[in-house]
């Protein structure tokens, strides 16, 4: 007996990236008792469970083609870890050696999961030079990257620093793959996206997609409200894992892949409301999230309830999932 061979079968894991499932959240659009229709694209379908999966093989892909990559390398990346969880399943299937810088408030699960897929992983607080400047990165996400360069990247030989800050591959392969579906998915159907943002990519290469299909697509953008950004004299205030606040911020203090153009409007959300739209939407829909689903959820009710949107239909990207926050106050 012999088999026919069929494309079902897949044999890379980045064959599984993308493609994501759109879900309309009846229940909580009923108890909510909203006229607006929320529809959730659920990013935690990707096979490392989160849409930095898309990023993370663009990038790699992009740096084989350019010839920076090859076996004799070792990856290097800062991340607060959807993008490092990424890059690490993906440099587990193709072979490649991969260390992840991380921030220190990132959650153990985050740190558990790199390992897991034979990556080393490096909290900032281990590494004297960074330490030493702590103050000049706080809160300053491009300065820190910036450092991490410097006093990281630049001192290390055969390394290659993918950068998903200014590194073009990241917001494009959401104008390839994570716009485009939505646009398939509901037929063209779609009044208003919204995203969060930390790199930027998300939001630009969707909107920069959608707006080419029909200029009249709302995107908004959600980011941390002014209460829910720690510093280092307050180190306790819980923070949206990921995302950034940018609107009110210096430009050289926003990443290079945030396209303010494609950004129609700004809502700011504050973690704890983020966490109880997490929360009601796993109750209500069966949908388990994390944090910045949960604001994206916020923000997106919030437009729904507004009298000129009723009966539009708003699509929301949910990052990832919130097995990722287990050991976070999110499902205390
Ligand atoms: N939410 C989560 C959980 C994330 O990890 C990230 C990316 N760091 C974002 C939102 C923001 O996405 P982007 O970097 O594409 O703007």
């Amino acid at each position: 007996m012999s088999l026919v061979s069929t494309k079902a079968i897949k044999t890379s894991i980045i064959q599984l990236i993308g493609n994501t499932p759109l879900l309309q959240l009846v229940n909580l659009e009923k108890q909510l008792g909203l006229q607006a229709e929320i529809v959730a694209k659920l990013e935690y379908f990707n096979p490392a469970n989160s849409i930095k999966d898309r990023v993370a093989a663009s990038m790699i892909e992009q740096a084989e083609k350019n010839g920076d990559l090859t076996k004799e390398h070792t990856i290097v990346e800062t991340t607060s870890g959807n993008t490092g969880i990424g890059l690490a399943a993906i440099a587990a299937a193709k072979g490649y050696k991969l260390k992840v810088y991380i921030q220190d408030n990132v959650s153990e699960e985050r740190t558990k999961v790199i390992k897991a897929y034979g990556a080393e992983v490096i909290p900032f607080s281990e590494v004297p030079e960074l330490a030493a400047v702590a103050e000049e990165i706080d809160g300053d996400f491009v300065a820190a990257i910036n450092i991490f360069k410097k006093e990281v990247v630049d001192k290390q030989e055969n390394v290659v620093f993918l950068n998903q800050l200014n590194n073009q591959g990241n917001p494009q392969v959401h104008f390839d793959t994570t716009g485009p579906e939505i646009w398939r998915d509901t037929d063209g159907q779609v009044d208003i996206v919204i995203a969060s943002v930390g790199t930027g990519g998300t939001i630009s290469g969707i909107g920069g997609f959608l707006k080419e299909k029909n200029p009249n697509i709302q995107i908004i953008a959600v980011e941390p409200g002014l209460n829910s950004i720690a510093s280092i004299e307050e180190p306790e205030i819980p923070e949206i894992t990921g995302v950034h606040r940018f609107s009110d911020i210096e430009d050289e203090r926003v990443p290079d892949n945030v396209n303010r153009s494609v950004i129609d409007e700004v809502i700011s959300v504050e973690t704890e409301q983020a966490n109880q739209y997490a929360r009601l939407v796993a109750r209500l829909d069966g949908i388990l999230v994390g944090t910045s689903s949960g604001g994206i959820l916020s923000a997106a009710i919030e437009v729904a309830k507004r009298s000129e949107n009723e009966g539009k239909r708003i699509v929301v990207i949910l990052p990832d999932t919130g097995l990722r926050y287990l050991s976070t106050d999110l499902f205390n």
